[in-house]
């Protein structure tokens, strides 16, 4: 969809129809399995070679349990449907203010993305945000320098790029054998493209890293998580020197992962 968003691109009509048509079927898919996928924007429709629409980032997707009891019992159903997530602009009003939510929020977000495609513009914050976030999965982590030369290349609009190592959590746990990469191994696949992006003038910030899965001359781009109280610190930590500094990690992924963590 990023290609949709270049003013050069004419963008017919029909084909917005047909995104629409495909990604509403497949959030008609998604409701009847009760799953909430709660990060609808134009970032998460992936087109095929035949322009198919794909749904993707469903990293903060969430069942709806409200719908079924039986998914009470599952990992995801701790998330509940009153917590607020999503790409700011486009999440629907009742999560911004904290109210109970159900499928109607997919359906706004999908009518901002709309309205995003038909205008070639994002609403007018994200542009003044200029901010972009890739998460680093196993599969994606070969493609991260890639993309960094994409971004310096066609987007000169992004100030900045926050990279951020896999939470396990909702389908990330039900498939992390296939997705999950430690937080070391996503930063060392991030170096080069994390050089590139800084020599291009772009900032960078790194999230849900533990400061000693990151070379000591990338601390300065380490960011605490904006959700302390889902930060928690293995017992070894207690010995280290760089704690206060250190953001921790989450206790879905302590739990579920174990990365590994070396005191310091
Ligand atoms: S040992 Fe613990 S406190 Fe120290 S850097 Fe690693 S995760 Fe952070």
């Amino acid at each position: 969809m990023q290609n949709c968003n270049n003013s050069y691109v004419p963008i017919d009509q029909n084909f917005i129809l047909k995104i629409f048509k495909q990604t509403l079927n497949g959030l008609k898919y998604l409701a009847g399995k009760s799953i909430l996928h709660r990060n609808i924007e134009p970032d998460s429709l992936l087109l095929d070679e035949s322009n198919n629409v794909k749904i993707s980032g469903f990293n903060i997707s969430a069942l709806y349990y409200d719908n079924n009891p039986e998914n009470k019992n599952k990992e995801s159903a701790l998330f509940t449907n009153y917590t607020a997530v999503g790409k700011l602009y486009f999440i629907a009003p009742e999560i911004k203010i904290g109210k109970k939510y159900d499928f109607k929020i997919d359906m706004f977000s999908l009518g901002l993305t709309m309205l995003c495609l038909m205008s070639k513009k994002y609403p007018i914050e994200v542009w003044r945000n200029r901010e972009t976030n890739q998460t680093i999965r196993k599969i994606n982590k070969d493609d991260i320098e890639h993309i960094a030369d994409l971004i310096c290349s066609k987007f000169p609009s992004v100030l900045r790029v926050n990279l951020i190592s896999l939470e396990v959590r909702g389908n990330c746990f039900i498939n992390k054998n296939k997705v999950y990469i430690s937080p070391k191994e996503s930063f060392e696949h991030s170096r080069i493209a994390i050089q590139k992006l800084l020599r291009n003038g772009i900032d960078v910030g790194l999230y849900n890293y533990p400061l000693c899965n990151v070379d000591p001359g990338y601390w300065f781009l380490c960011k605490k998580s904006i959700s302390p109280n889902k930060v928690r610190y293995p017992n070894e930590c207690d010995i280290c020197n760089v704690k206060e500094k250190c953001g921790g990690m989450f206790i879905t992924t302590m739990k579920a992962a174990k990365p590994e963590i070396f005191p310091i």
